[in-house]
């Protein structure tokens, strides 16, 4: 876990930073029980770091059973034992609201539960994905996911499409392709892990990409647009100017500036 001074990114806003006091605390206790079947002596370490983003400001909250040295004053904190991330609650990242709330939700479960449960989370994960080729390519309903996947083949940048293809030839995952998308399958928590990771990676390259996109060719027609009316707007002033000069009312000189 992180140290004071180390560079951090929240796993809630993604922002790389560095992590230093007041935003980082650590400390560490003796747990007064002895003779425990985990170790003769037991220690607490609890890390909590605040994001230093003040638009974020999240808590991520850490704690670490370790064995601990017999004194029970200046205690050595030892070997670990065991570690809970207990906030953020998993490792899912906060995903942005334009992407379909089912699917953020199925993400959301398919991360938290991945170590928990690998099958129910590539259950989640396998329609998760299912539903994100259907909304973002428009394509039909097919009867498996093998053949959703193979409908956007030539839509997606190879790239992407290896990662896709790759999820194929993952064990139980690639084996049951061909079967409805709700039949459980047994899976290596390493293959539930993969397939979370694929779908934040498509929900980057996708939703937030085409996001990103449009908000930037938005602000290029807002700027074109008001430096059209801008210069609309000196050409009618310059016109008034002219007219002003060479009427017959105006007795003055017209002076250059
Ligand atoms: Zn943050």
């Amino acid at each position: 876990m992180e140290r004071e001074g180390a560079n951090w990114t929240c796993p809630f806003c993604g922002r790389h930073t560095t992590i230093t006091s007041p935003n980082y605390h650590r400390d560490s206790n003796r747990v007064l029980v002895s003779d425990s079947a985990l170790a003769s002596d037991l220690a607490l370490t609890h890390i909590a770091i605040v994001c230093p983003n003040p638009d974020c400001r999240q808590l991520t909250f850490h704690v670490t059973l370790s064995e601990a040295s017999p004194r029970s004053h200046n205690f050595k904190v030892g070997s670990k034992l065991q570690s809970w991330q207990l906030l953020p609650e998993s490792s899912a990242k906060p995903q942005p609201e334009y992407i379909p709330k089912s699917l953020r939700d199925d993400y959301l479960e398919a991360a938290r539960i991945v170590s928990l449960s690998p099958k129910a989370s590539a259950t989640l994960s396998r329609r998760c994905l299912q539903g994100m080729i259907r909304n973002f390519w428009e394509t039909p309903k097919r009867p498996n996911l093998k053949q959703e996947i193979e409908a956007i083949q030539d839509r997606v940048d190879p790239q992407t499409w290896a990662a896709i293809d790759a999820i194929r030839s993952v064990g139980n995952i690639g084996a049951h392709m061909e079967h409805d998308i709700d039949r459980i399958i047994e899976v290596e928590p390493r293959e539930a892990t993969l397939l979370v990771e694929l779908i934040e990676t498509l929900f980057q390259d996708w939703y937030v990409n085409r996001h990103d996109r449009n908000e930037r060719m938005k602000a290029i027609i807002g700027i074109a647009e008001s430096k059209k009316d801008q210069r609309n707007g000196t050409a009618k002033a310059q016109g008034e100017e002219i007219e002003a000069a060479t009427s017959p009312a105006n007795d003055e000189p017209h002076a250059e500036d």
